[in-house]
């Protein structure tokens, strides 16, 4: 299965998509990976999505990454007497440590460190910011507040506090016992940590995870964006996590942002997906908006290396449409002839690496020349990640023997991920890449490719060599 376009689509699994001839569709629709939401999917669930994950993945023949999302220190309100209450600008309310239900005086919070650590004057956002309150009396154990808008509450909405740095981890209780039933599985490409604040958070959830999974940052707290290159560093891949994001700061401030993070990990050369309500009214309806079109068209446009829907896919009623209708975005944008220029435009210098220069040399080489596609020899993924960091504008092939970088790989933008035994010698390699790039069909007798690699083969990061090949009439190299 060859993909026409660059961008990779993140699909969400969930009611609306659990069984294996959906997510057998979806794939087919056009989504490279899956994200199984931690939030909601139990540790069962979570195993069997993973199973039929793979019996497609086997069928299809192609590896498709499979991403964990922790849900982090989501803040809840508790429960109410009659699961609703209706508030009014101006009145009082109040959230306490007292675990009876709730009335329109006051709720359970069920998070003694937050009772004690919003101060007076801070906002409390609750269900995505739909009830704003302001803290106007706390003593440790309840916080008094103003209703300042918005006129209802009900059954463990969520909370979020946009002034106050909260002294939790990123992991809560939850997210450990989830994380070790990840872990356990051994067959899960990458973990997204929900709430990142400080680099610490991601040093904490290396020590357990070690390099077992890919450690994916969802960038959703002001508090972040602070020290946003750290958390670059530290993380294997970002998220622009739009939802929360969008709740924490002025929603007017996300654009500029999305911007700034894409930016930032082209530049790192670590993969970046752009996330939420892309598609948003496409969980009830089987067309889109123009603004959404749009929104998903700027993502692109931006070099993204993933999109991702998560209700659209998870719970709606057109889980493949809002898979297909994204990916025809997608096709449409990479065929605009504004496209390769605004993408080289916001590309990043190679970095004083061999990986570095040779991606570089491999893209120019392969522009200039027309060749069918630049295929790279990659066992840790790093020469794929340098690969794909260059961002030309012919397709490339990222081979491993592993199949847990391919699919760890295929996340990012343009790499088509092949899982093969390492090369013998160097006719080996030079062949079997020609026959490769054939039968995935990006090329056919007479095309000619660009090869890079570590010469000798399996040494990690050591890419040193580019060859140019003929692909021959019987598929393989004809020099
Ligand atoms: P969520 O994360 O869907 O897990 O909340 C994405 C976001 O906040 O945008
Ligand atoms: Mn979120």
């Amino acid at each position: 299965m060859k993909r026409n376009r660059k961008v990779k689509i993140l699909a969400t699994l969930g009611p609306a998509s659990s069984e294996e001839a959906m997510i057998e569709k979806l794939h087919e629709a056009g989504a490279d990976l899956f994200r199984i939401n931690m939030s909601h999917a139990s540790h069962d669930m979570m195993r069997t999505l993973i199973t039929r994950i793979r019996a497609v993945e086997a069928r299809s023949g192609r590896p498709i990454g499979i991403l964990a999302d922790l849900q982090g220190p989501k803040l809840r309100v508790g429960k109410f007497a009659n699961t609703k209450v209706t508030l009014t600008p101006g009145q009082t309310f109040t959230l306490d440590n007292n675990e009876e239900p709730g009335d329109e005086n006051r709720v359970f919070l069920p998070h003694p460190e937050i009772l004690s650590s919003v101060k007076v004057g801070d906002r409390l956002l609750i269900d995505d910011g739909k009830l704003a309150l302001k803290a106007t009396k706390t003593d440790g154990t309840s916080i008094v507040c103003t209703v300042v808008a918005g006129t209802s509450i009900s059954d463990r909405k969520g909370v979020s506090l946009p002034d106050t740095l909260l002294e939790v981890g990123v992991l809560t209780d939850k997210d450990r016992a989830d994380l070790d039933a990840v872990l356990a599985t051994d067959d899960v490409d990458w973990v997204a940590l929900s709430f990142v604040q400080r680099p610490e958070d991601l040093v904490e959830v290396r020590r357990i995870s070690g390099g077992r999974v890919g450690l994916m940052s969802k960038i959703e707290k002001p508090q972040a964006l602070e020290r946003i290159e750290e958390i670059i560093e530290l993380s294997d891949a970002l998220m622009v996590a739009r939802g929360d994001l969008g709740v924490e700061m002025p929603i007017q401030m996300v654009p500029g942002i999305q911007k700034q993070l894409t930016r930032a990990c082209r530049r790192a050369g670590k993969p970046v997906v752009v996330a939420t309500q892309m598609l948003e009214s496409m969980i009830t309806a089987p067309v889109p908006t123009r603004a959404e079109v749009s929104d998903v068209s700027i993502a692109v446009f931006e070099g993204a290396d993933a999109v991702m829907l998560s209700a659209e896919s998870a719970s709606g009623q057109y889980p493949v449409e809002a898979v297909s209708m994204m990916a025809s975005i997608a096709h449409q944008v990479e065929q605009d002839p504004l496209y390769p220029s605004i993408i080289y435009a916001q590309r990043a210098l190679p970095e004083a690496t061999g990986a570095d220069a040779i991606s570089l040399a491999a893209r120019q080489i392969a522009e200039t020349l027309n060749l069918a596609a630049i295929v790279t020899y990659t066992s840790s993924g790093t020469t794929g990640l340098r690969a794909s960091r260059e961002r030309p504008n012919v397709p490339i092939l990222a081979l491993s023997p592993k199949v847990q970088t391919a699919r760890r790989l295929s996340v990012c933008w343009g790499l088509h991920c092949v899982v093969t035994h390492d090369a013998t010698d160097l006719d080996d390699m030079v062949n079997r890449a020609c026959r490769i790039v054939a039968d995935e069909q990006f090329g056919k007798p007479g095309d000619r490719i660009i090869i890079s690699a570590g010469v000798p083969l399996g040494t990690p990061g050591a890419t040193n060599m580019v060859r140019i090949a003929y692909i021959g009439a019987d598929g393989q190299s004809a020099v």
